[in-house]
C-alpha cells in the first residue's frame, strides 16, 4: 500500500493543521515538516511511555538526531492511566527545563492517547507554548484522542478535569504501528469507530458492519479507510465546534454511562468496551424517549458483539455509578444531559441542544437492563 491521504483540519481557535495517513510514513512526514517550517536548528524532545521507548522512540530520536542540527532528547515516563498526572508532567518539564530546552523547542508526543494528552498539554504550557507534533501509535489515539485538540492529565476526582485545548502543528497517523498492537487495544479503536458511524455516517456504519472479519485481522485496506473516514468525521465536527459548545456533545455518545462505568469499575473495563455498553445503555434510552427503534439497538448490538466489545459483566454498584455521572464535566447544573442517537448516522438535536435531559429514573431502570441483558452476551 502506497497510499497516504492528508486530511486538514481546521480549528475555530488556532492555525488549521494536517493529519497524515498512511503506511511508514514517519520519516518523510517528519522530514518534511522540519524542512517546511525550517525547523532544522530547533530542539526536538520526544514524549513517550518506556514501552513505547523500546518500541519505537529510540528509533525516531536516531533519526532525528541524523535529520536536525539542535538537540534532541527522548523524555520518557511509566506508562498507564495512573500516571497520566501533574506529577509526570512536572517530572518531565523539569527533565526539559534542565536540559535547557528554550521557546523553539518542538515537542513530539509518541504513543496512545495518555502520552499524547500529556505531551500536549506539556507543549502547550511549557514557556507559554511550544510547537507540538503528534505521532499517535494506537487505533484508539489514531480515531479519537489526537484530533480535536484536547489536552490534559487525571486527578483522583477523574479522568481529564486538568488540561486545555491545543491544537498539534501536525498529526501523522502511520498505520505500520498497528501491526504490533494487541488485539485487545485495537478494540479500543473499533468503539470510537462505531460510534463515530452511528453519529454521522450511515455508510460507514454499514461499512464497518461488513467488514469486522477484516478489522479483526488487522488489513491493512479496511484499516486505513477506517482510520481515515473516522479522522474525516471526528474532524469535520471538531472544526464546527472546537471549543465543545455545542455539536462536539455528539462525540459524546456512550461516554456518560461509559465514563461511569469506567469509574465505578475502578479502571477495571477498558475504555473501548466501557463505551460499548455505554452506547447500548443509551440506545435504550433513546429508544424511551422513541427516538430509535428496537431494531436500531440491536444493529448497535450486533456489531459491537462482533467486534468482540460486549460480554458479560458484574453488577456494579449504583451508588457509585451516580455519584459518578453527577461529576460529568460536560453536565451543567447537575442535571443528566446526554448525546442521544436518532438513527443510523444521525443524533437528536432538540431545544436548540444536540443534549438531552435524561430523567435519572431512566438511567436507573437501562443500568437494571444492563446487568440482566448483559448475562445473553
Ligand atoms: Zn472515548
Amino acid at each position: 500500500m502506497k497510499k497516504v491521504s492528508k486530511i486538514i483540519i481546521n480549528p475555530q481557535n488556532g492555525p488549521k493543521y494536517p493529519v497524515i495517513i498512511g503506511k511508514n510514513i514517519i520519516r518523510d512526514s517528519i522530514n518534511s515538516w522540519i524542512v517546511d517550517t525550517k525547523s532544522v536548528e530547533r530542539t526536538f524532545v520526544v514524549i513517550c511511555d518506556s514501552l513505547i521507548e523500546n518500541l519505537y522512540g529510540k528509533e525516531v530520536k536516531r533519526f532525528l538526531e541524523k535529520e536536525v542540527r539542535g538537540k534532541v532528547f527522548l523524555f520518557s515516563f511509566d506508562g498507564g492511566e495512573e500516571n497520566k498526572t501533574r506529577e509526570t508532567k512536572k517530572m518531565l518539564e523539569n527533565l526539559m527545563l534542565s536540559s535547557g530546552c528554550g521557546r523553539d523547542t518542538v515537542v513530539l508526543g509518541l504513543g496512545g492517547g495518555i502520552s499524547t494528552d500529556l505531551a500536549g498539554f506539556l507543549a502547550a504550557t511549557y514557556m507559554r507554548g511550544v510547537d507540538y507534533l503528534s505521532l499517535p501509535t494506537s487505533l484508539l489515539a489514531m480515531v479519537d484522542a489526537t484530533v480535536g485538540g484536547k489536552t490534559g492529565v487525571n486527578t483522583q476526582q477523574g479522568k481529564n478535569l486538568i488540561g486545555c485545548f491545543y491544537q498539534p502543528k501536525e498529526v501523522i497517523v502511520d498505520i505500520s504501528f498497528l501491526d504490533t498492537l494487541s488485539l485487545r487495544e485495537k478494540k479500543n479503536g473499533f468503539a470510537e469507530m462505531v460510534k463515530h458511524g452511528i453519529i454521522a455516517d450511515s455508510e460507514y456504519f454499514s461499512f464497518l458492519r461488513e467488514h469486522t472479519e477484516e478489522l479483526f485481522s488487522g488489513e491493512e485496506e479496511t484499516l486505513f479507510h477506517s482510520v481515515e473516514r473516522s479522522i474525516l468525521i471526528k474532524g469535520a465536527i471538531v472544526e464546527e465546534d472546537t471549543l465543545e459548545r455545542g455539536k462536539r456533545k455528539i462525540l459524546n455518545f456512550g461516554h456518560t454511562i461509559g465514563h461511569a462505568l469506567e469509574k465505578a469499575g475502578h479502571w477495571t473495563i477498558d475504555h473501548g468496551r466501557a463505551v460499548a455498553y455505554g452506547m447500548v445503555v443509551e440506545a435504550w434510552i433513546a429508544e424511551e424517549y422513541g427516538f430509535v427503534d428496537e431494531v436500531f439497538t440491536l444493529e448497535l448490538e450486533k456489531i459491537l458483539k462482533a467486534l468482540g466489545l460486549l460480554k458479560k459483566i458484574d453488577r456494579l454498584d449504583h451508588r457509585e455509578l451516580f455519584s459518578s455521572l453527577k461529576m460529568d464535566k460536560k453536565n451543567s447544573n447537575g442535571e443528566l444531559i446526554m448525546a442521544l442517537p436518532k438513527d443510523f448516522g444521525e443524533m437528536y438535536f432538540g431545544e436548540g441542544s444536540y443534549g438531552k435531559r435524561v430523567k435519572r429514573e431512566l438511567v436507573y431502570t437501562s443500568l437494571e437492563k444492563l446487568w440482566k441483558h448483559c448475562l445473553s452476551w
